[in-house]
């Protein structure tokens, strides 16, 4: 891009669509949980996104799988927002466990749910598979309920500035080009697109041997049986190996392998998945959507010719938002560390506990300090965006954690615009105890409302409350 000749082109008068509290850029997990946070707690707001629907990569990018919301004991980390939305679901659109079997290590109840996504390492998680197009619905019935103003078909495309300060952004639709001045503006575009416009620095390296540079565009098959495919590949399982080598010696790739969707007769591939791409660069994106539809019509096929359950497979739809994982991530106040958490550190501005990805490690303590940016003012950051290694990006980008780190986002945005501060800085108390009170669970801490003792380094549940609810479930 750089050596490509430039224009000038003519400053313009852009009309102001509104006026705002807090404008929230991108309806993925994190915007949608900021958004909804913030009308809860009395703030005007706006969200901008630019698909025609709410939900991110859970929903236009076929991610249905909402990762672990219980540790390794069963118990739940992850509530507030995540637990409000996921209630709202009609319970036949989410696929997974009943509380009492969270935490379950029967090999026989494992076996079950591992075939569902709700089992790793050998226990019963709360991870449910949820069909995207109810998550669409249930996200914009709670923003319309609590007043948001949502603008779909838009797309953020500037920040308005005012020297080192964010003031709102401009934003382009079929109506044309329009500003949106905001108090706060919070970056949910899983991109950082508005903080890096405005000067926030970022980073983006990654794992050699991590799957965080690969995407992909998830597409699924109708007319299958996965029940059928699923008790093939338990009750012949040596037939199935063979079959899966001689697709793969015929070229057939690792991860093209499907996927449980809530409906029996609907299964989710989510790759091929590409590497050597970038998902801030426009000719890649190309590249990447035209590559994997050949590639979708390889896989289809091989899957009829081969596999029991696929005999009637057909292409039924291609996900509208390409699968990424990681684009930038800001360099913010805070860098949640690998070494961090696999010591148990619990940051004093915490904001949320996640699962670690293993039962190897203590639960995580996720810090207020890596959603800002050192330096620019106004904005916020939320999602996958936030400022952390590529090691602890690999799960802090997960959509449960994306829902808290959004829910916490609004709660400092709205808390620093009560207090007449800079979101930077917002008392952490202040913000903790109005997460708290939101159902979120938090380590135990000296001078919060509830008058806990902090107990560093310790797992839950000695250093977990919620309201009503003393350990986690
Ligand atoms: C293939 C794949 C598999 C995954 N598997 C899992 C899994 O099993 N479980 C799990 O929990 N997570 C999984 N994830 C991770 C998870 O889906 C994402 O990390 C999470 O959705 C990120 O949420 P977000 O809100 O930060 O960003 P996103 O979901 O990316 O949402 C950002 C939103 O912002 C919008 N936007 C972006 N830029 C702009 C702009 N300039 N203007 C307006 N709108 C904009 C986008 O359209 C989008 O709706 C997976 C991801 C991928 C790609």
């Amino acid at each position: 891009m750089t050596d490509r000749p430039t224009i000038t082109e003519a400053a313009r008068e852009t009309p102001v669509f509104k006026k705002t509290d807090v404008l929230v850029v991108g309806g993925g997990p994190a915007g949608t949980a900021a958004s909804a946070t913030a009308a809860r707690m009395g703030a005007d707001v706006t969200v901008i996104e630019r698909y025609g629907h709410l939900g991110g990569m859970s929903t236009g990018g076929f991610v249905p799988y909402i990762e672990k919301m219980t540790d390794w004991r069963g118990r739940r980390v992850i509530a507030g927002f995540a637990e409000e939305i996921l209630d709202r679901m009609p319970r036949e659109h989410v696929l997974g466990p009943d509380p009492e079997l969270w935490g379950s290590k029967d090999p026989k109840l494992n076996e079950y749910w591992r075939d569902r996504s709700n089992s790793h390492f050998g226990t019963i998680t709360w991870s449910p598979t949820i069909d995207p197009e109810w998550l669409k619905i249930v996200s914009s019935d709670i923003l319309r309920e609590r007043g948001v103003k949502q603008l779909l078909h838009s797309w953020a495309v500037a920040p308005i500035m005012e020297g080192k300060t964010v003031k709102g952004a401009i934003f382009e639709s079929k109506s044309g080009r329009q500003a949106i001045l905001a108090d706060v503006v919070i970056d949910a575009s899983g991109d950082g697109d508005i903080f890096a416009m405005a000067g926030a620095p970022f980073e983006g390296d990654i794992l050699g041997d991590d799957i965080h540079h690969k995407i992909n565009v998830a597409f699924l098959l109708g007319g299958v049986d996965m029940q059928r495919f699923f008790d093939f590949r338990r009750e012949h399982s040596d037939e199935f190996q063979a079959i899966m080598k001689a697709g793969h010696d015929t070229g057939l790739e690792s991860d093209s392998v499907p996927h449980t969707m809530p409906r029996n007769d609907v299964a989710l591939f989510m790759g091929p998945r590409l590497s050597g791409y970038s998902h801030i660069d426009v000719e890649d994106l190309t590249a990447v959507e035209i590559e994997s539809r050949d590639r979708m019509q390889v896989v289809t096929e091989w899957y009829k010719d081969n596999m029991p359950g696929f005999e009637e497979a057909w292409i039924q739809t291609t996900a509208p938002q390409m699968g990424t994982r990681h684009s930038r991530r800001l360099m913010g106040v805070k860098k949640v560390l690998r070494e961090d958490w696999t010591g148990g550190l619990v940051h004093d501005d915490e904001i949320g506990i996640s699962t670690p990805p293993n039962p190897r490690n203590p639960n995580v303590s996720i810090p207020l300090g890596a959603l800002m940016p050192r330096e620019v003012e106004g904005i916020i950051a939320a999602g996958r965006d936030l400022s952390c290694d590529p090691a602890t990006h690999s799960f802090l980008r997960l959509i449960p954690q994306c829902w808290l780190m959004g829910q916490a986002a609004a709660a400092a945005a709205v808390t620093s615009i009560n207090q007449g501060v800079n979101v930077r800085d917002v008392n952490v108390t202040e913000v903790r105890n109005q997460l708290f009170s939101q159902g979120v669970v938090l380590h135990k801490q000296t001078g919060t409302e509830q008058g806990l003792t902090m107990e560093p380094g310790v797992d839950v549940p000695e250093g977990v409350a919620r309201p009503g609810q003393e350990a986690a479930h």
